[in-house]
């Protein structure tokens, strides 16, 4: 981890690095919840890999301190695809696997046993805040490039998709997308349109502790880099 990240005061995201702006939902949480002073090292970034230290007033104004820096974007993409489950159940997912460093989540379309299923309208709302969620856990975990939420998709339609399943092999460094499903499990046909099948262990894990698994355990083997 780059200390002066780790350091900063606070992490935000602007538009451009080069000419940055603070918007005001960020500029009100830097200025009047972290009460952040304007002697404070804070960074931004543009969560596309470019960041620097900056300093900023009371006025919301920031003033550069450091050059840019542009940190390559990780070595391979990991991807979580899970099923929704109920109550504030996605939200905590979204923030956890951000935290994590995942790079794409994708809410899955309601599968055979899925209990908990969004309609069209409370999928756009309910998608427009797991993306602050996302952006709020990565300003938080200091990431400079910004995860994904994906929009709602189909099972079928995700590239390269392992399937999450206790009767799976272990997990290995081939395994970049997982699907996470619904607590009821997924149904044998669903399992066979994976392109593999995962386990994550020996127990049966909660569908929203089955998806902070698979990423942490694809992450282990990003970060060794095997
Ligand atoms: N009764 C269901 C079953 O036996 O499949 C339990 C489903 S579990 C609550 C919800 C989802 O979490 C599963 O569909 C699977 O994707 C994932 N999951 C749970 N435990 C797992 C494990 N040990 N290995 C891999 N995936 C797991």
């Amino acid at each position: 981890m780059i200390s002066l990240l780790r350091d900063s005061a606070a992490h935000v995201f602007v538009d451009s690095v080069d000419a940055p702006v603070l918007g005001d939902v960020d500029a009100h949480h830097l200025l009047r919840v972290l009460r952040v002073k304007s002697r404070d090292a804070v960074t931004i970034s543009d969560g596309r890999g470019k960041w620097r230290t900056c300093v900023v007033d009371r006025n919301a104004n920031i003033e550069a301190t450091s050059d840019v820096v542009v940190e390559a974007p990780p070595k391979w993409q990991l991807t979580v695809a899970f099923s929704v489950v109920k109550a504030d159940r996605p939200e905590w997912t979204v923030q956890k696997l951000t935290e994590i460093g995942i790079d794409e989540m994708i809410v899955l379309a309601p599968t055979t046993r899925s209990v908990v299923r969004w309609d069209a309208g409370r999928a756009n709302k309910n998608l427009e805040r797991l993306r602050v969620v996302a952006r709020e856990a990565a300003m938080q975990s200091r990431r400079v490039w910004l995860p994904k939420v994906s929009d709602v998709t189909v099972l079928s339609e995700i590239a390269n998709v392992c399937i999450g399943d206790p009767s799976g092999s272990p997990i290995d460094a081939s395994h970049r997308t997982i699907a996470i499903g619904p607590e009821g499990g997924f149904t044998e046909e669903e399992i066979a349109e994976g392109k593999s099948i995962v386990s994550l262990g020996d127990t049966i894990l909660r569908a929203e502790t089955a998806a902070i698994s698979a990423a942490v355990l694809m992450s282990s083997y990003r970060n060794k880099g095997s």
